[in-house]
């Protein structure tokens, strides 16, 4: 796994991210400390669960300390076990394998769709076997799966859905929140994430049977959530748990955030429909593609990319903004080339989009309140690289 991303903040570059922050942070972190209590669950944890419960429209939203640990927390919920099988895209972060790499589970890692280079679901019924347990959908840039299908044949085959929506707040799919359509869905607030509490993230889940179990997996196994809630009059060790409750410092930076969701939305979305007209053209020369939104799919401006003609070109490319001033990163080496996913996982089928498209793929900095000037400059620079090449 190696990653480009580099978010030094080197003088005159334009950064690939800027952590968002609104100027209300601070007020809300000070009010925490002088309620005197930092440890989770107070109040600006309620707070930001109701404001998920609410404007997801979902059941249940419990604030973890990663989506990491969303993940994790999905993986013992979801029953997933030694020799049990995960189908999941290769085309993704190494958290949405881990997670049920350390349920004993084996991954079964599939072809992405060239468009939204999300897991393609017309792989999907081969790929399952009587081993398959569940599937893990990632919404790859903030745009959805194309969720209908893949839930069908989950109801026909017995699977659970967990969908990494770690980068998908704000979208939805057909009208519903992305990371509340499955049976379970994990959002992060990392701060290269569209909102952020620094180190942060959300288990979203419909299922009332789900929570009590939810509660006592974040609580280091205990049932501590009940007593607090004075529902039993002492608390102690009911199942396997771990540390996922976040600070109510974190939660307070977030609540911040929530407050301003529509400001921090609205500049991302202008960044993003700017760069997209901006480079028409270049598409249609047949220098690049760019992202492809399908009618289901309603994007959260989380990240702007642009697929150049092949990794050399990429390259090229990636290192001519940087002399321009701009930070253009890549991510994500599929993981079935990786050390880890060939020890934990196989690749299903053939690879025919995972390794080519994301050998293409270069993003381009996206941030709230990256202003007019920076945009236009990226925008340029990018012209400029064409022009010369
Ligand atoms: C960021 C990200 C994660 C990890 O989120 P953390 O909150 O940093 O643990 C997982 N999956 C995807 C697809 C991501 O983009």
């Amino acid at each position: 796994m190696t990653i480009s991303a580099s978010y030094a903040i080197i003088d005159g570059m334009i950064d690939f991210n800027i952590p968002p922050y609104v100027g209300t942070e601070e007020k809300y972190i000070q009010e925490a400390i002088q309620k005197r209590k930092l440890c989770g669950d107070g109040m600006f944890t309620k707070r930001c669960s109701r404001w998920m419960e609410e404007n997801l429209s979902v059941r249940h939203a419990l604030l973890t300390t990663s989506c990491t640990h969303a993940l994790e927390m999905a993986a013992v919920l979801s029953g997933v076990g030694a020799a049990d099988e995960v189908i999941m895209p290769s085309y993704t972060f190494v958290s949405t394998a881990n997670a049920f790499v350390q349920r004993g589970a084996r991954i079964v890692f599939t072809d992405i769709r060239p468009d939204t280079m999300n897991l393609d679901e017309r792989l999907l019924e081969d790929a399952i076997t009587p081993r398959t347990r569940a599937v893990v959908l990632v919404h790859y840039a903030g745009v959805a799966c194309d969720m209908d299908p893949v839930l069908e044949l989950a109801r026909r085959h017995g699977l659970l859905v967990v969908e990494d929506a770690a980068q998908g707040l704000s979208a939805r799919y057909k009208g519903k929140p992305l990371g509340t359509i499955g049976d379970y869905g994990c959002l992060s607030f990392h701060e290269t994430k569209n909102l952020t509490m620094g180190e942060g993230g959300a288990l979203l889940f419909q299922a009332d049977e789900a929570l009590e179990r939810a509660e006592i997996i974040r609580e280091k196994g205990t049932n501590r959530s009940k007593f607090f809630r004075g529902q039993v009059d002492k608390y102690s060790w009911m199942d396997y748990g771990s540390s996922y409750l976040p600070s109510e410092l974190n939660a307070a930076y977030l609540w911040g955030q929530f407050m301003e969701c529509e400001k921090i939305q609205r500049d991302r979305m202008e960044t993003w429909n700017f760069y997209h007209q901006a480079f028409e053209e270049l598409e249609q020369a047949g220098y690049v593609s760019r992202p492809v939104i399908p009618p289901y799919a309603e994007h959260n401006a989380h990240m702007y990319y642009l697929k150049l003609a092949d990794l050399a070109t990429r390259t090229r490319f990636i290192s001519y903004l940087k002399e321009q001033g701009v930070m253009a990163v890549f991510h994500y080496v599929p993981l079935h080339n990786s050390v880890a996913g060939k020890k934990f996982g196989r690749f299903f089928g053939e690879d025919k989009y995972t390794t080519k498209e994301s050998e293409r793929l270069a993003r381009l900095p996206l941030y709230y309140g990256i202003g007019q000037e920076n945009r236009e400059k990226v925008v340029e620079a990018v012209k400029s690289f064409f022009r010369k090449n």
